[in-house]
């Protein structure tokens, strides 16, 4: 019997990238896992390769469909914040329509989905852990990343107020930091050798991280192992954060 059997998960951005590999390893592991996403095709795709799966389509940055989305599937005692939109641009021409759009995606809607489904957990008395996929772009300025590092910088802060408020109700709330993972959306920032290479400059273990290396770790603060884990925000980032 795998270490999550009985437990029911939801992964948000769970289409593409270390939402999609995540949820594989979690019906691997015996949950039962509702992956959550905006475009139907990938999610097709995600149920083809892992029949198990159950498959939400919603557009994160829409409070109220969201809203109804998570709640036809709780109770759910493994949410993994996966979801988020990147456009990088200098700071002098970033519009307020792209700050909007970030900010709803990558911090509102994780409020959204987390009152949803720590609130119903309160409501049953039941235990649960909540992972926010957040970057090492929430504790380190980069270059043309003026909406995107605030919007990772508020999500940790979000983070650690969820785990003061939620911890003492039997909910902890974690986040992970990973350095640039060549995703989709890590090739929008990183596909250009001459950002990529003075960023792997940085990064004291000399390379970018895997997919596997950011799902270990999300695999760790959602078990039982992390049980005295609570509000940190854990680098997936072969060392870059410790300069
Ligand atoms: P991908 O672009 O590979 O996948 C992102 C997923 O999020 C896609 O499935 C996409 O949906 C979904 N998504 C985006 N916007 C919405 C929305 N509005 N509503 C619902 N789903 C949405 O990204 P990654 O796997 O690289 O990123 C995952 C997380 O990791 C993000 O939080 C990111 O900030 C973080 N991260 C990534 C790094 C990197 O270098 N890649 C580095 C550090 C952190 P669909 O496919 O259905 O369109």
């Amino acid at each position: 019997m795998g270490k999550f059997a009985g437990r029911r998960a939801l992964v948000t951005g769970a289409g593409a990238g270390i939402g999609r590999a995540l949820v594989i390893k979690l019906v691997e592991m015996g949950a039962e896992v509702f992956a959550l996403s905006k475009t139907a095709a990938n999610l097709e795709s995600l149920k083809a390769e892992c029949p198990g799966v159950k498959t939400i389509c919603v557009d994160l940055s829409d409070w109220t469909k969201t809203r109804e989305a998570v709640q036809k599937i709780i109770p759910i005692h493994l949410l993994v914040n996966n979801a988020a939109f990147a456009s990088v641009g200098p700071f002098l021409t970033a519009s307020p329509e792209v700050f909007d759009h970030m900010f709803s995606v990558n911090v509102k809607a994780v409020m959204n989905v987390s009152q949803v489904v720590t609130g119903d957990l309160v409501a049953r008395k039941q235990r649960g852990t909540v992972v926010n996929v957040s970057s090492q772009a929430g504790q380190r300025a980069l270059v043309d990343h003026a909406i995107y590092c605030p919007t990772k910088g508020a999500l940790d802060m979000l983070t650690k107020v969820m785990a003061l408020e939620l911890g003492p109700k039997g909910i902890r709330v974690n986040a992970v930091a990973p350095t640039v993972v060549l995703t989709a959306l890590g090739r929008i920032g990183w596909s250009d050798p001459a950002k990529a290479g003075p960023m792997l400059a940085r990064i004291p273990q000399g390379r970018f991280a895997e997919v596997e290396d950011v799902v270990n770790a999300i695999v760790y603060l959602l078990s039982d192992e992390s049980d005295m884990v609570n509000g940190h925000i854990l680098p997936v980032d072969g060392g870059f954060l410790a300069a």
